[in-house]
């Protein structure tokens, strides 16, 4: 292929979004493993960082006062709270990935989709479904160690990202995470999973 940029095809930006519990970080640990052709965007975050997770890969770990000097600078492409936390995606290595043409997926939220759209609207945004409301419930309700007050704002907050749906170019419904994988990165354009 060219290296000139007049003559090489557009990289596609990728959002991949959708309710709490769907399975979403299953999908892309999957594409991460077996598709290193598409480039994973790395969040900022506030969050604590889990113990299995590797700074730098999962997500970069800031304090809130670094994530307020990237948003004030407009350094982030979008930015949410999300359960007290501030998440938000670093818009340079996207740029320079897309101008490269590497295909680059976000695994963002409700909000930042909407954000992504307006200010790419080329971008491409993917829901992930469940197969239905039960198997979200069931999957958000999970060992049952919650109380019902805890329950019932997840079930609550679930209806309302499930109602975002609409909004979305294109659905997947994540029966398998193997086959959620497969479809998402026959979206991104280039080889499969196969
Ligand atoms: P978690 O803390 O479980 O890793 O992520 C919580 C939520 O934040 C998930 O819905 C995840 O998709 C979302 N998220 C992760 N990174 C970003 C980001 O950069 N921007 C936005 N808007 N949401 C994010």
């Amino acid at each position: 292929m060219s290296t000139d940029d007049a003559t090489r095809p557009a990289a596609r930006l990728t959002v991949l979004s959708g309710p709490s519990g769907v399975g979403k970080d299953s999908v892309i640990e999957l594409i991460r493993a077996r598709a290193p052709w598409v480039w994973l965007s790395v969040s900022v975050t506030t969050r604590k960082k889990r113990e299995y997770e590797v700074d730098g890969v999962h997500y970069h770990f800031v304090d809130r006062t670094e994530f307020e000097r990237l948003a004030d600078g407009g350094q982030l492409l979008e930015w949410a709270e999300f359960a007290g936390n501030l998440y938000g995606t670093p818009r340079g290595p996207v740029e320079a990935r897309l101008r490269e043409g590497q295909p680059v997926l976000l695994k963002i939220d409700l909000q930042g989709a909407t954000q992504v759209r307006e200010a790419m609207p080329d971008a491409q945004l993917v829901f992930l479904a469940p197969p239905s409301w039960e198997e979200l419930e069931r999957r958000l309700i999970g060992r049952g160690t919650d109380d019902p007050d805890t329950i019932n704002h997840r079930l609550e907050h679930a209806r309302e990202e499930m109602a975002a749906q609409p909004d979305f170019d294109v659905t997947i419904i994540n029966h398998y995470v193997e086959q959620a994988a497969y479809e998402l990165v026959g979206l991104l354009g280039l080889q499969t999973t196969r």
